[in-house]
């Protein structure tokens, strides 16, 4: 029974209180509980403890969360509006018990994952650094491997990092040795910048991905990038993980290694508007430093990301529902 002088408020309210109104969750969703409440999760992992340069990506869901503020529902040019096709949650930050041990803080986002993922929800989530995507992949470990869209300057497959195996330059060459990940059903694009070994991009190479150097974006046009991406990854399910720094520093400067010579925004929403009907299984945006971002550019491009991610993740949702029904 409620309280007779409960504050408590309808979330179904909270898209048509004015924007700057209230406390910043993702999107201005509510702010969720159980995992039951939703067919969609977003969550923060405030983590950046296997950076290799600048830290920062710790603030990332914060700012994020406030940015996301800017968002509204109906895409304009789909016409999708996420929240009329299924129920979209904040479940909060990953509750972290270690940060000093990568190793003990990627068993504490696999272990609050497992949670939501169980409960047959779908997760996007907003980093930290790159090296949590292994730990989020680990929760779909039964399935089998899965098939990946990696936007990102880099790779990182590289096998380790000043005495770390699991910093964020190494996530996808460990997902692959685990089992996660299928090379061949992986696509890697806008890859650039110098390196002091080629070890990276020649594991990508040799096992099976497909990398999608910036130069080859630039040249081929991002209408055939949507259409190797569709090709390389088929029918199977798919993961979708953006490193902010794939976008051009001019777009995203708030990041901790950032490259010239870039995708800018608009490339990278046609990108994601062409995956629609993808057998999407999750998704995170990672990478969004606050301290390097001091006119919040950043974190708002990192929400606006996010917000087109949901809107495939939604579409996905919805097309399994109408399909348990037939
Ligand atoms: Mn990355
Ligand atoms: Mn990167």
């Amino acid at each position: 029974m409620k309280e007779k002088n409960s504050i408590e408020r309808d979330p179904s309210e909270t898209m048509k209180a004015p924007r700057y109104m209230g406390i910043p969750t993702f999107m201005r969703t509510p702010l969720i509980t159980h995992p039951s409440d939703v067919d969609i999760a977003m969550i923060g992992v405030p983590y950046d403890g296997a950076v290799t340069n600048r830290p920062g990506a710790r603030h990332g869901p914060r700012e994020i969360r406030n940015a996301s503020s800017m968002m509204r529902s109906i895409h304009h040019v789909t016409r999708v509006n996420p929240y009329s096709l299924c129920r979209i949650g904040d479940a909060g930050d990953v509750p972290f018990t270690n940060v000093y041990d990568v190793e003990a803080a990627h068993k504490d986002i696999t272990q609050f994952f497992n949670r939501i993922h169980s409960a047959g929800v779908v997760i996007l989530a907003a980093g930290g650094d790159h090296s949590i995507t292994l730990p989020i992949l680990r929760t779909f470990a039964s399935g089998g491997p899965v098939g990946l869209i990696h936007v990102d300057a880099h790779t990182d497959t590289w096998d380790g990092s000043f005495g770390s195996k699991f910093a964020h330059g190494s996530p996808f060459r460990r997902a692959v040795e685990e089992g996660l990940l299928d090379p061949k059903r992986t696509v890697q694009i806008g890859i650039r910048g110098p390196q002091n070994s080629p070890e990276g991009w020649d594991y990508s190479h040799d096992n099976g991905m497909r990398v999608i150097f910036i130069e080859e974006f630039v040249r081929i046009g991002v209408q055939a990038v949507i259409e190797e991406t569709l090709n390389v990854v088929g029918e199977g399910p798919t993961y979708i993980s953006f490193d902010i720094d794939g976008l051009d520093p001019v777009y995203a400067p708030g990041t901790g290694t950032p490259e010239v010579g870039g995708l800018t925004t608009i490339d990278a929403q046609a990108l994601l508007r062409g995956l629609r009907g993808l057998n999407l299984i999750g998704a995170d945006v990672v990478e969004v430093a606050p301290p390097y971002d001091p006119s919040g550019n950043t974190a708002l491009v990192g929400a606006a990301i996010m917000y087109e991610i949901l809107c495939l993740l939604a579409e996905t949702v919805a097309e399994t529902k109408q399909e348990k029904k037939r």
